[in-house]
């Protein structure tokens, strides 16, 4: 087992590490921006090293300060969390060169799966059912005219690079395919540097449900079932859960079969996503993420099992503490993320919490990095936490939510917290009845 672990993230993931590594005993390094010298995990870290000015680049992306700090702490492992560094093969590399390990899969994995294009053609070979679409990335109009043709209209243009729901533009009919095709190029060239792009079949209605994967490095892999991830805003997700409401148990182990079995074939290490659109009783994959996701506590909930914990375990050479069968999914998981944003607008509203009152009880976990007095800087994302609430089922665990977010205040900045109030009251989300355009059409008809 590793002795010391430097924390590569910030905010409320950062804290997570941290709590898996004080339980498993291994000493932590926060690093952190000049921005950041307030923050929890600084905080409560056993050492911090301060790596840099605010802006990302300079701070939490700044390779050479992370690894002195490394060197600086004596630390033999990071642990990078999801974003910034977290599927950068290259710092996978250097980390190696260095001997320290990076608490995650292997560079090829992470560079296979990181380019869209090379990612959809594995997972075909891998046996898992794909979007219809270019077999790779589509260079000229003529050529995306005759794919289009072929697999229908509305098509999707998808950037190869793409992450974060940039570089994707639908076309509806030949007229519009030109168009989306510059526009998508350009766009991913300015937020990826590689202009590269793909054409998918655009899909009318689909859930988005993605399969939690965890490989042991060694052949070894097991599935934790899904997580129905449709509630988006501007493909961004806003809300969680598990199980979803559209999948019943021969289609969970079918599929969570099919993506455990590709984890094995691929002699994955660590946790992974397998992320899927659902139509129509059919799975379409679209990437896979090969870290920890942003919702993973969705999973831990209803499965018990600390995805954290099992990441270092197999890190250090441990391999994972479970298989398939201890696997027992009980009740039901819902995660609202509570971004400093205004409710309606989505504007970013940095600045100091007045008060704060996480909500308690039975079935509540908040993780987060704030707290009363606390000053979220306005240099990085707007979440500054995360609500999760099980229940032995999906009606208790809406009930349950419902409570949790009365109790949730934090004044002195807007949050997202009234956005979740009125969704649980709605008729839609407490049937399970949404796709991924549902939240889109509600902010509209709202606006
Ligand atoms: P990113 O890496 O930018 O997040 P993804 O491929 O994961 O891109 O897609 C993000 C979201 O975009 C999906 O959750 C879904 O809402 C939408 N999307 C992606 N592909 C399609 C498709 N073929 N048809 C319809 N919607 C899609």
């Amino acid at each position: 087992m590793f002795n010391k672990v430097l924390i590569a993230n910030r905010g409320e993931i950062a804290l997570r590490i941290l709590r898996a590594c004080k339980e498993l005993g291994i000493a932590t390094v926060a690093i952190h921006s000049t921005a950041d010298s307030e923050a929890m995990h600084v905080r409560l870290a056993d050492e911090s090293v301060c790596i840099g000015p605010p802006p990302s680049r300079d701070s939490y992306l700044n390779m050479h300060e992370i690894l002195a700090a490394c060197e600086i702490t004596g630390a033999d492992a990071i642990h990078p969390g999801y974003g910034f560094l977290s599927e950068n093969a290259k710092f996978a590399d250097i980390l190696d060169a260095h001997g320290i390990t990076f608490i995650g899969p292997s560079a090829d994995h992470i560079r296979m799966m990181g380019d869209k294009i090379e990612a959809k053609l594995t997972a075909r070979k891998l046996g898992i059912p794909v979007v219809p679409g270019s077999d790779g990335a589509v260079h000229d109009e003529a050529a995306a005219a005759r794919i289009a043709a072929d697999i229908g209209y509305p098509v999707l243009i998808k950037a190869a690079a793409g992450g974060g729901g940039r570089g994707m533009k639908v076309a509806r009919s030949e007229a519009g395919l030109a168009e989306a095709l510059h526009t998508a190029r350009s766009e991913a060239k300015a937020a990826f540097g590689d202009d590269a792009v793909y054409i998918e079949k655009y899909l009318a209605r689909p859930r988005h449900i993605e399969i939690q994967v965890m490989g042991d490095g060694g052949g070894g892999g097991v599935h934790l079932g899904e997580r129905d991830c449709s509630l988006q805003r501007r493909h961004q997700k806003v809300l969680e859960e598990a199980p979803s409401p559209a999948l019943n148990a021969a289609e969970r182990d079918r599929i969570g079969e099919v993506c455990a079995g590709a984890v094995r074939k691929l002699g994955y290490a660590g946790a992974g996503t397998i992320e899927f659109l659902y139509e129509d009783g059919e799975f379409y994959f679209i990437e896979m993420n090969t870290r920890l996701q942003v919702e993973h506590p969705v999973t831990e909930m209803i499965t018990g099992i600390d995805l954290v914990n099992e990441q270092i375990r197999i890190a250090s050479g441990g391999g994972m503490s479970f298989s398939q069968a201890d696997v027992a999914f009980s009740g039901h998981a819902i995660e609202c993320r509570v971004n400093a944003e205004h409710p309606d607008t989505f504007v970013p509203s940095p600045g100091r919490i007045a008060y704060y009152h996480p909500p308690g009880g039975l079935g509540v976990r908040v993780d987060s990095g704030v707290y009363q007095g606390y000053t979220i800087p306005p240099h990085y994302d707007s979440l500054i936490g995360k609500l999760i609430v099980h229940g032995r089922n999906r009606v208790e665990c809406l009930m349950r939510l419902r409570r949790a977010l009365d109790e949730f205040v934090v004044d002195g900045i807007n949050t997202t917290l009234p956005l979740f109030r009125d969704l649980v009251a709605n008729p839609d989300i407490q049937d399970g009845n949404y796709d991924i355009h549902w939240l889109e059409h509600y902010l509209a008809a709202k606006a």
